[in-house]
């Protein structure tokens, strides 16, 4: 079986069989913790919660700097990087300064050198070249690696590993462990084996405490124990609301004759109109495989947009269509990408640990970059908490790590580009790119900005207008060889959850997906979820009469869109049982 081939295990009509959620508010079954056998604890100097770059470069620059730690990592995922979707161009200053000698090592995971860098406009039927020159160099891809990051944080944690760190796969963090004086002493596993109507499988199996002297958030955008401790913490409440876009991605393998590796191409503008934001990219790398991929910023505010269907829909584009010709789709998958940048970043640390890599909200927008901030945060916060340890302190707060990364590498990458964002939302697609890229050459030749340090204004879930005001929206049907469904798509995507557990898309409101969100915006639900989770369906379709709200939570692939996309911010994202969700191959 080629590594693409698709677990004929898991059959699509099993992925697709409704949760029907029931009228009752705060209806999500639960357990009594009452009924069920206490935890069972262990102890560590740091617990790292989330298997990606942040996380692994924070444990094993914690055991460079004294291999006597103790140092945990949990991952959802049911293997490290199964649940990693990135671009990916990698710039290496992170991966240099981590494990200096990687690019000598026979089996380092990036190979392809980005050869050509190329950045276009699209209208609907052509594709202007930007030239190169009036780029900002820091917009300039020269010196980077074109890859897979789930490849790339593999081979992290075969490195973690040798140095003695544990890393638990197929492991949710569930819930954060606080003390007497709200402290994070740690976190929980999710229980195993508990049926969808909350009572007790056979295989039940109770969640461990990891309890650490200092706990790392390393979910990356959007993570569910950072989304509480933000708020238990109030650690936003002096920057700037966090800005998303979700990222959908095919992996392709194409004809070799037309694959050109290490050739990096960006654009922006068709399909997405003026005044939303986005763009895609094209990478070629390894044995004739191009990632192509989509970003679509999360402050649109048609609802009747459908962000999966203006990806599908970029393929037919006649600068790309002949590239996939005869081509094979091998993956593909979604995940949202922080977009806030410089002044959304939260406060980092609190009483107990820190927050670190996209969990921070570390992402260079323009650059659609932001593996190396990753691992550079987790290398930072690691020194402030050995030396924090060596102090023989405990549980409380990193104030070094706050103060460091603003005049850290990460800061100045950051600082940058920081209205580049907050112009493309402003001002459109044309005039945001032109003042962007103005305001960039200012930072580079002046280090300063015109524009001091723009605010982003509204939330993403904030921005959508009501349907009545919004242009109607139609994608045409997919052919099936060039573009796709929903669930054909998440078929490729190796998503797999037990079908029999308690969903994990709480509804604050049950009532608000039907009450409020159709009648208003059409419930968007539907459209921005790339997997079908969200559907309408009707007693009498005809009629429209008689709507239900469906939920199937076995296609999520874990993108976080609904959590930060819905109007009311009802829907509530927390991880399923640990090792459900996509099985992502080199993406
Ligand atoms: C479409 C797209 C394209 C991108 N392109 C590029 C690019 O070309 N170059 C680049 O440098 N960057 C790119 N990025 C950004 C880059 O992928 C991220 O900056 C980077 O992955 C952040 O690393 P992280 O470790 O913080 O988070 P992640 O890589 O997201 O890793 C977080 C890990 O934590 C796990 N996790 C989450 N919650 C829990 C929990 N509660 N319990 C246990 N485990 C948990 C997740 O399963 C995941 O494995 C792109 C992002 C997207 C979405
Ligand atoms: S349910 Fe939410 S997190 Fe899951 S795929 Fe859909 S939008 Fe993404």
């Amino acid at each position: 079986m080629s590594r693409y081939q698709h677990n004929s295990s898991v059959k699509l009509s099993s992925m697709i069989k409704p949760f029907y959620i029931s009228k009752k508010k705060g209806s999500e079954p639960a357990v009594s913790e009452a009924v069920l056998p206490p935890r069972e604890s262990m102890d560590f100097d740091a617990v790292i919660v989330g298997g990606g770059p942040a996380g692994l470069a924070a444990a094993i620059r914690l055991k460079q700097l004294n291999p006597d730690l103790s140092v945990v990592i949990i991952e959802k995922g049911a293997a490290l990087g199964a649940h990693i979707l990135s671009g990916a161009v990698i710039d290496p200053c992170g991966l240099d300064l981590l494990l200096p000698d990687w690019r000598e090592d026979k089996e380092a995971p990036l190979k392809t050198k980005v050869a050509a860098d190329r950045y276009y406009l699209l209208s609907d039927r052509r594709a202007m070249r930007l030239p190169n020159f009036i780029l900002p160099p820091l917009m300039s891809n020269r010196g980077n690696f074109v890859g897979s990051l789930g490849n790339v944080v593999r081979y992290l944690g075969g490195k973690a590993e040798a140095l003695g760190v544990d890393i638990f796969p197929g492991f949710a963090g569930a819930e954060l462990l606080y003390g007497e004086r709200g402290e994070v002493l740690g976190v929980a596993t999710g229980d195993m084996g508990i049926a969808r109507d909350g009572s007790l499988k056979s295989g039940f199996t109770r969640g461990i405490e990891l309890r650490g002297k200092y706990t790392l958030i390393a979910e990356g955008a959007r993570g569910s124990l950072a989304k509480e401790l933000i708020a238990r913490f109030g650690l936003d409440k002096n920057c700037e609301p966090q800005k998303f876009g979700i990222g959908l991605k095919e992996l392709w393998r194409v004809d070799p004759s037309l694959h050109r590796p290490g050739l990096v191409q960006h654009s922006f503008g068709w399909p997405l109109g003026n005044d939303t934001g986005g763009g895609s990219f094209l990478y070629h790398f390894e044995d004739a495989l191009v990632a192509v991929g989509f970003v679509v910023h999360l402050n649109y505010t048609n609802p009747a947009l459908s962000p999966f269907d203006e990806f599908q829909r970029f393929k037919t584009h006649p600068s790309v269509a002949p590239l996939l010709k005869g081509a094979e789709r091998l993956c593909f998958g979604a995940r949202a990408i922080t977009e806030g940048g410089f002044q959304s970043v939260p406060k980092l640390a609190f009483p107990g640990g820190a927050l670190i890599g996209c969990a921070a909200g570390f992402v260079n927008v323009p650059r659609i970059k932001g593996t190396h901030n990753a691992i550079l945060s987790g290398m930072l916060v690691a020194e402030h908490l050995a030396a924090a340890l060596n102090e023989g302190r405990a549980h409380d707060e990193l104030r070094d790590y706050e103060a460091a990364w603003r005049q850290s590498a990460i800061g100045r990458d950051l600082k940058k580009v920081r209205n580049v964002k907050p112009l493309w939302s402003k001002y459109g697609t044309l005039g945001g790119i032109l003042l962007g890229g103005l305001d960039m050459w200012a930072n580079e030749i002046f280090r300063a900005s015109p524009f001091g340090t723009l605010p982003h204004g509204k939330a993403d879930y904030a921005c959508l207008e009501p349907l009545s005001e919004a242009a109607p929206v139609t994608y045409p049907m997919p052919d099936g060889k060039l573009t796709f469904d929903r669930l054909s798509s998440v078929y490729v995507s190796n998503t797999n959850h037990d079908e029999d557990q308690p969903c994990h898309l709480h509804l604050k409101d049950p009532a608000i997906p039907l009450a409020q969100n159709l009648p208003v915006y059409g419930e968007p639900a539907r459209l921005y979820c790339p997997a079908g989770v969200y559907e309408v369906v009707y007693e009498n379709e005809a009629e429209r009469r008689g709507p239900r709200f469906v939920i199937n939570p076995q296609n999520c692939v874990h993108c976080k869109t609904c959590d930060i996309k819905d109007p009311a911010q009802n829907i509530n994202w927390v991880p399923p049982e640990g090792g459900g969700g996509p099985n992502y191959l080199d993406m």
